[in-house]
Parts: C-alpha cells; structure tokens; sequence
C-alpha cells in the first residue's frame, strides 16, 4: 500500500469546484514532483491534504500511512507525519524560530524535548543550510529574507522529520545559491529518514540533486499527465498546450 493514496479528490473553495477528482499515489521514500500552470490548483492539493478548512473536501478518499486523512484534524495530521512548506511563510513575531520547532515536534512525539541535544541537532541542521544559528532565537520569520524564510521552512523539516513534506514553491524567487542550498537540505530529508517529497515547482533547480521517480501535470484542478523527470524539462521547455487540450472545462 502507497504511503498516501488519494482517490478522485474534489474540493471546492468558496463554493467553487477547484480541484476535480485527483488521483495520486506516493510510497515511503519516493519523490514526486507536481507541475502546472498558475492557477491550477497545486496548493489548494497541498492545503486540502493539510486539512486547512477554507477548503472544502466534497468528493473522494485519502489515505495516508494506513488512516483516513480526511477523518482527522490539521493537527492531527501533522501529527500522523504531514508537512507542508508554505509558498509565502507567515511572520509569527512573539515566537522565536528555535521554539516553534520545538513545540512542533513535541507535538508530533508527544515527547518533551530534551534540551542540550534538541539545540546541537538545530545547530548541525542550520549548518547543513548554511544559516547562522542565531536565526533560531529570532521571531519566526520576522525581518527575514525571502530566502531565509525558506531555509527556515526546511530547517522544520529537518527538525519535524516528517513522512511525507509537501514543498510550495519552496524555490521560488530564490537566487541560484539559495536553491542549491535548499535542494541540500532536502536532499539531507530524503536521506535521513527515507522522506517521502511531493515537490510543487516550476523550476529544475531545486531537483538537480534528488532522485525523481515521478512527475505529475495538474491543469484546471485535473491531473492530466504524468511521467518521469525528464517530463519537468520537456514542459519548460514546450509549455502546458498540449495539457491544456487534455484538460475539460
Ligand atoms: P496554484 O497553486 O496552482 O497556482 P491555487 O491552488 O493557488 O493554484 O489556486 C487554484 C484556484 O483556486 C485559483 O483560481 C484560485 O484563485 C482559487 N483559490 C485558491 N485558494 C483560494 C482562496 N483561499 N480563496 C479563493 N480562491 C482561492
Ligand atoms: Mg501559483
Ligand atoms: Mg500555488
């Protein structure tokens, strides 16, 4: 069994039908990469699997590491081994970085953190990202760069070591270093805890150095292609036309 299994998901935003029966199917440690046009419904995927109740499941199934997802709450789901990296990470002032990732994760063990080795572990992750370790006694993304606040996003999951991370856009309006840096912690995900991705990107960048095993095309909420990684190359590369013809309104 797929580590998540989505049947013919539906969900409507504010009344309007956004996404139209989805299928998707992602096991323990594959990397899939979701592409598509502005537009298209790639968050609304991302927010509806996350449980956010702006949207609206109205039809169809997941489930994720052998449960029903949509039976459980956002937390819950979290909880469960769900992560999702936002396309525009919130600034949280009044909380520091270092204590949302522990909340975060004595959420998700239902452990308290031990101190000492919780601070070396976020210290070797900041190394891995090539980020000042006194980021995390900052509030949570306030005054921080676009690329920062990325970096943070993957700090968490470093941290969180989640089943399943969703990436957002993670790349987007990165510089070139910043994405290499971005792709290296992923790449330390994918390798420390055998993570399963789900990477929502227009760009090839953030992928240079992880294994690919499938590319999926969404276009008006439908899910009309799919292929290997060589698929992300061919759509920069010739647009989403010939998906745009396979797409019913
Ligand atoms: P993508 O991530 O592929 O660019 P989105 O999932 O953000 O696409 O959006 C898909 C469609 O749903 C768009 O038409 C967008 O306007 C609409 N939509 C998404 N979220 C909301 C929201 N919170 N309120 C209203 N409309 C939304
Ligand atoms: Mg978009
Ligand atoms: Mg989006």
């Amino acid at each position: 069994n797929p580590l998540l299994k989505v049947r013919q998901l539906t969900v409507n935003v504010e009344d309007k039908e956004i996404l139209h029966q989805v299928d998707l199917d992602i096991a323990t440690g594959e990397t899939h990469v979701l592409m598509g046009p502005n537009g298209a419904g790639k968050s609304t995927l991302g927010y509806a699997l996350m449980g956010n109740p702006r949207y609206d499941v109205t039809g169809g199934s997941v489930l994720f590491d052998g449960a029903d997802l949509l039976d459980l709450s956002a937390d819950q789901r979290a909880k469960s081994g769900l992560f999702l990296s936002f396309q525009n990470p919130l600034e949280v002032p009044g909380i520091t970085l270092g204590n949302f990732i522990r909340n975060a994760v004595e959420q998700r063990t239902g452990e308290r953190v031990r101190l000492w080795n919780f601070r070396k572990q976020l210290e070797k992750e900041c190394e891995i990202l090539d980020m000042d370790p006194s980021y995390v006694d900052r509030d949570l993304n306030v005054g921080f760069s676009g690329g920062e606040k990325k970096k943070a996003e993957i700090l968490q999951l470093l941290m969180l070591k989640p089943k399943l991370a969703i990436l957002d856009e993670t790349d987007s309006g990165l510089d070139v270093d910043a994405v290499r840096t971005v792709s290296k912690g992923v790449e330390e995900y994918q390798k420390q805890e055998d993570g399963a991705l789900l990477i929502i990107t227009h760009n090839t960048g953030i992928l240079s150095s992880l294994k690919v095993d499938h590319t999926h095309v969404l276009v008006n909420g439908q899910v009309v292609g799919g292929g290997d990684a060589s698929l992300v190359d061919e759509i920069n590369r010739d647009g989403y036309e010939k998906y745009e013809a396979k797409a019913a309104k």
